[in-house]
């Protein structure tokens, strides 16, 4: 099938992106990378009137430092990230959940900023972001805001960026000092969608431990852990009471899934046996 006719234009800078966004000329969509959008629109799942290109915008292919943390521009690719054509400031999991994105032709072309807009539960960097503590800035007509990624997603595939926004930046904080993380994709083979993620990072200066469980029905499950005595050797001695996370995993749609739990609870606790700084 062949995408219905669309109009397409290049925007020349943010402010123009976003005015042609509110332009009111039918359904305006922005493009980036196009590894989600292009198969979206030759089978006709969306059928905007207008394209508007963002992928060679400068503004949104820079990185920059700002007060701890690095901001990424949101037309980054996976794969400049995975070849640490930006600096990671948490010492190698960007780099890592970057390279187990799909392949690497996708990874050429897909970007960090159209997957966090597409917000696909299966997607890697909606979990690992959340779990980092990451912010994505917006620039819309009403000027500049944050949105924390843990509280981006408000379902499969929907997220709180508005119709006339653009997600312009990624904002990626500098670990502390012996802050600890994990990651585990679980899928069939390399390159497919996960079927369940696990992302955990241990600050011990605030003795906390965020566990997310990605790849479920909806918004990726984040929960903050109190462990003021220091890491333990498992996320079953870190968190005694697993009933917490078990009960998190059936409020997401679990409860009638066994194997889904299952592998969600393995997830979760390889990514905290892997946890490194
Ligand atoms: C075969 C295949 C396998 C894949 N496997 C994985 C995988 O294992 N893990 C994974 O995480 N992803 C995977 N992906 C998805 C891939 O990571 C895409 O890069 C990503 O989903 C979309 O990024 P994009 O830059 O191509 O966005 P596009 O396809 O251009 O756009 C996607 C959506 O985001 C919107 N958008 C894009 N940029 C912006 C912006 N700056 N501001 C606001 N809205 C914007 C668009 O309007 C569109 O709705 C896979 C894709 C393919 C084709």
């Amino acid at each position: 099938m062949k995408a219905a006719r669309f109009d397409y234009a290049r925007a020349r800078s943010l402010a123009h992106a976003v005015e042609l966004l509110g332009s009111g000329d039918g359904f305006v969509k922005l493009l980036a990378g196009g590894q989600t959008l292009g198969p979206m629109l030759n089978l006709r799942l969306v059928q905007p009137d207008l394209l508007v290109d963002v992928s060679k915008l400068v503004e949104t292919n820079l990185w920059s430092e700002q007060e701890g943390a690095i901001l990424i521009g949101a037309c980054t690719t996976h794969a400049a990230i995975e070849d640490g054509k930006v600096p990671d400031p948490t010492g190698g999991m960007l780099a890592l959940v970057a390279s187990g994105i799909a392949y690497r032709a996708v990874r050429n072309r897909g970007t960090i900023g159209g997957s966090l807009a597409h917000a696909d539960p299966a997607a890697d960097w909606l979990s690992a972001l959340a779990a980092l503590g990451a912010e994505i800035v917006l620039l819309g007509p009403a000027g500049e805001r944050r949105v924390k990624i843990a509280e981006l997603a408000k379902g499969a595939f929907a997220t709180s960026i508005g119709d006339n926004e653009i997600l312009r930046a990624v904002a990626v904080p500098c670990l502390p000092k012996g802050t600890r993380w994990g990651y585990y994709k679980f899928c069939r083979k390399a390159g497919d969608f996960a079927e369940a993620i696990g992302a955990v990072l241990h600050d011990p200066r605030r003795g906390m431990l965020r566990v997310v469980m990605g790849a479920t029905n909806g918004a990726p499950i984040v929960l903050d852990i109190a462990v003021p005595g220091g890491l333990p050797e498992t996320l079953e001695a870190a968190v005694p009471d697993m009933a917490i996370v078990e009960r998190a995993l059936d409020d997401h749609g679990f409860a009638d899934d066994p194997y889904g739990k299952a592998v969600h609870l393995v997830a979760a606790r390889r990514a905290f046996a892997e946890a490194r700084h």
